[in-house]
């Protein structure tokens, strides 16, 4: 079989599970990873005979494709943020929201970045007058890790900031140590029950996607979301859809620093009932639309 006739087939035999330019896009995927073909000499080498353990293995990738499994699974690995980052069934998939909430929070981030940084120099010169902060490392805690993208972000775009992450799942963790090392990035992670853990220490900022769908909407999720991607990524643990926001209001009282910035991301369902959680001890709440308009995320500065 040819890579065009491939490509064809693939089309054809996907027609029921994703549209015509899905497909394009998927089967180049796959094309790419297994023939190592990038997506013009896919198209320059069309009438190329695949090897026959390529065609097996793109085969086998319809088959699979065919059962509703996410193709970042079969892949093993996804993009975000122009990062790759592996990926596989005890992680949730890297969601395109969760860049907008790192775009905004790198903004953010580096406006209160350049304070520290001021400070430092302030102190060198002398004079220690800065907006009462004092000199330090900016200390950054992501809640509920998955595969490691928000603190792997962050300490991407601020390497001097100590990054500090915590996972109930082991196997998250593994995920999240991986592409750590993958990244050679280093972040300090803690296994561990967010619900029930207490924070030893302060923080400049406190960002999370923590898992926020309620019991109640479980039969509006998609069946390829809710058979392939983690459960507990995914469902608040209790019939309280806002458990995470609460026990983290309540950290960020007591150990988000002067200043400090609070980025979390929510269930577009519940936007003021979350906000109204952070309407005590912060300067600035606010909350943010997405691109398609849906109340996504929460903005706090103490
Ligand atoms: N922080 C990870 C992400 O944003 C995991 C989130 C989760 O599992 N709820 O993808």
């Amino acid at each position: 079989m040819t890579i065009l006739e491939f490509k064809r087939h693939f089309k054809a035999e996907l027609s029921e599970v994703y549209t015509e330019s899905e497909s394009a896009f998927l089967c180049s995927v796959f094309v790419q990873k297994i023939v190592g073909f990038d997506s013009f000499h896919q198209r320059r080498f069309s009438d190329q005979e695949l090897l026959i353990q390529d065609e097996q293995s793109l085969l086998r990738v319809i088959s699979e494709l065919k059962t509703g499994k996410p193709y970042q699974h079969i892949v093993g690995e996804t993009e975000f943020y122009g990062m790759q980052f592996f990926v596989n069934e005890h992680v949730l998939i890297p969601r395109p929201e969760t860049e907008e909430l790192l775009e905004f929070a790198i903004q953010k981030i580096q406006e209160i970045n350049v304070m520290l940084n001021a400070t430092e120099r302030n102190e060198k010169s002398g004079d220690s007058s800065f907006l009462g902060m004092t000199k330090r490392t900016l200390k950054i805690l992501d809640i509920g890790t998955g595969t490691g993208i928000i603190p792997l972000v962050l300490k991407r775009y601020f390497p001097e900031a100590d990054v500090t992450s915590i996972d109930f799942s082991e196997k998250a963790l593994e995920t999240a140590k991986k592409n750590a090392d993958f990244h050679q990035l280093e972040i300090n992670f803690i296994h561990g029950d967010y619900l029930n853990f207490d924070l030893e220490q302060e923080f400049d900022v406190i960002i999370s996607n923590p898992p926020y769908i309620g019991i109640e909407e479980e039969s509006e999720i998609a069946d390829s979301v809710k058979e392939f991607e983690p459960k507990m990524a995914l469902f608040s643990p209790t019939s309280d859809a806002l458990i995470f926001y609460r026990k983290i209001a309540e950290d960020a009282e007591k150990h988000l620093n002067n200043n400090g910035l609070l980025f979390l991301e929510i269930n577009q369902k519940l936007g003021p009932e979350t906000l109204e959680l952070y309407s005590n001890g912060f300067s600035e709440a606010l909350l943010i639309k997405d691109l398609s308009e849906n109340d996504r995320f929460i903005f706090g500065k103490k």
